[in-house]
């Protein structure tokens, strides 16, 4: 449910801020309604028709970030994996956290052509576009168990991709954590039967 659109200048560009009292998410509205408060709304980026869901100032509030940090460490349980990916590249700096918090090893999976070692690669349509990504193939201890996190939920392709990449590479999935997901785009959908955990559904 929306309670109000404010749209404000932000650097030169029209911005709006949906604010949200109905919101929901896998770990309850209070972290929900917090995500929803940190997001900025960004017509036309990068390309016409795209609304590009920017949630650099929940990244930019030490307060809110370790709230949210927390809250994906306590929903899977802080024994539950051996091993953190981040999405390049808004995924490396829940990755980190997440990491750091837990004591346990960040692997980070990236666009094509970044990392320096043999690699398994993937490809994969975007919301906007086509991309493909890689990792390291000795990046997991076989039949580690690894929580994927990345910033926002949209096709799915990303994140089946990753999913597929952590797999092949010799890890298990323990889990898939998103900030944000675009419910309406059907990503959980084409994840399924694994599980998505997005702290904010719309
Ligand atoms: P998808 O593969 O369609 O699920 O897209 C997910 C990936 O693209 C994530 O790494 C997101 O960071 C990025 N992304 C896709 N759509 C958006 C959006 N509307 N706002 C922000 N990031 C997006």
């Amino acid at each position: 449910m929306t309670d109000a659109a404010v749209v404000r200048e932000d650097m030169g560009r029209t911005v709006t801020e949906t604010h949200t009292t109905g919101v929901r998410g896998d770990s309850g509205p209070e972290v929900a309604r917090l995500v929803a408060s940190r997001v900025l709304d960004v017509p036309d980026f990068p390309k016409p028709g795209v609304m590009f869901k920017d949630l650099m100032p929940l990244f930019a509030d030490g307060t809110a970030f370790r709230e949210v940090i927390d809250g994906i460490i306590a929903y899977h349980g802080r024994d539950s994996f051996d091993a953190v990916v981040g999405i390049e590249a808004r995924g490396f700096v829940l990755a980190a956290a997440v990491a750091y918090a837990t004591g346990v090893g960040v692997v980070p999976v990236r666009k094509a052509g970044k990392l320096p070692r043999a690699t398994h690669s993937a490809s994969y349509a975007l919301e906007y576009g086509e991309a493909t990504l890689e990792v390291h193939q000795d990046a997991f201890t076989a039949g580690h168990r690894v929580l994927v996190l990345d910033d926002v939920l949209a096709t799915g392709g990303t994140a089946e991709a990753t999913l597929d990449l952590v797999e092949r590479a010799g890890g298990t999935v323990a889990g898939f954590t998103v900030l944000m997901e675009l419910g309406f785009l059907k990503g959980r959908e084409r994840l399924a039967p694994r599980p998505v955990h997005a702290l904010l559904t719309v």
